[in-house]
């Protein structure tokens, strides 16, 4: 089961993703916790993604697909995955279209968490507080500045992403303002009729 979601910071992407891990057996492939990995490590990659990442732009396409493309060929991702921060760009979504068709596969689903903007800020200090009490460290972005920059990128940039995967018929939507029970039962609903096609 392969699987795109879309949706801007915040909109519960990656619990959604955690949950369907666990029940399909599949993983989470989330380009921005690879890429906080990279810069942790001090590679290459990492070194050139810091600072556009620290102040909430976008890292570039050809990275972003790279490691992406390197990462779908390793064998935990067998059975499927969730891509999760990715793509964000049409160039990235049609780089996967092809990157997919090359290895002889294509997405089952496309699923949009669309969620009203006013309430994301407060989601965002709100994982910040959880993170903190639970001695957590914090993301670098997850301030109000740079936030309202990754929400900025991803109106220019990511929201034209549903129009490209509705014009090609792809795109499922969910209501993400609902409970994380609920939207779950949404993504269980499109789900099952991913497999059953
Ligand atoms: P996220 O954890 O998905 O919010 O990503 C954190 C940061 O990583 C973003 O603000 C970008 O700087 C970078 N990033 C993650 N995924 C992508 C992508 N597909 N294209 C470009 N930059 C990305």
């Amino acid at each position: 089961m392969k699987i795109v979601f879309l949706g801007p910071p915040g909109a519960g992407k990656g619990t959604q993703a955690q949950r369907l891990v666990e029940k399909h057996g599949i993983v989470q492939l989330s380009t921005g916790d690879m890429l906080r990995a990279a810069v942790a490590a001090g590679t290459p990659v990492g070194l050139k993604a810091k600072a556009v990442m620290d102040a909430g732009g976008l890292v570039s396409d050809e990275i972003v697909i790279g490691i992406v493309s390197d990462r779908i060929d390793d064998s935990d991702c067998a059975n499927g995955f969730i891509l999760d921060g990715f793509p964000r760009t049409a160039a990235q979504a049609e780089a996967l279209d092809r990157l997919l068709a090359e290895k002889g596969t294509a997405l089952d689903a496309v699923i949009e968490l669309r969620v009203d903007e006013g309430i994301l800020l407060s989601r965002m200090e709100n994982r910040v507080k959880e993170t903190l009490a639970a001695g957590g460290e914090v993301r670098k972005d997850d301030n109000p500045e740079a936030f309202r920059t990754r929400l900025e990128a991803y109106r220019k940039q990511t929201a034209l992403l549903s129009e490209f995967y509705a014009a090609s018929g792809r795109l499922e939507t969910v209501d993400g303002m609902q409970s994380i029970e609920n939207v779950a039962a949404d993504l269980d609903g499109i789900l099952a009729k991913v497999v059953a096609a």
